[in-house]
């Protein structure tokens, strides 16, 4: 599959990885808008929010809990925003689901 963010959890394409677990994979984001800027992936391909399934609430849950856990280990865990941009209205340029961890303000 052609897309971008299925050949970096597949090592197909370089990353600078933070985490990488089962089933999620956290990387810095190649062009960050904040001092801290990673974006925490699962690798199952979903394309979008719009197109989460109700068995992917594990898997989002994960998302979400590691996101906190990169946040604490990396001590920026003071304050750091969460986001999750959907459809192209929404800014969204990646179709495969990513949360945004922003921080280190
Ligand atoms: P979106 O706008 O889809 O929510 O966010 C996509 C994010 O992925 C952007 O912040 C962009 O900088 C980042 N990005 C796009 N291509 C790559 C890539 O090849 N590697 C990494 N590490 N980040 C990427
Ligand atoms: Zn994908």
């Amino acid at each position: 599959m052609n897309c971008i963010f299925c050949q970096i959890a597949n090592k197909e394409q370089p990353a600078d990885f933070v985490y990488e677990g089962d089933k999620v994979i956290a990387f810095k984001d190649i062009k960050p808008s904040a001092p801290v800027h990673i974006l925490v992936v699962p690798k199952k391909h979903i394309d979008s929010v719009k197109n989460l399934e109700e068995g992917d609430r594990d898997l989002v849950s994960e998302v979400i809990f590691t996101a906190k856990k990169i946040a604490k280990e990396q001590k920026f865990d003071e304050g750091y925003k969460l986001v999750f941009n959907v459809g192209r209205k929404g800014g969204q340029i990646i179709d495969h689901v990513h949360l945004h961890l922003l921080g280190g303000f």
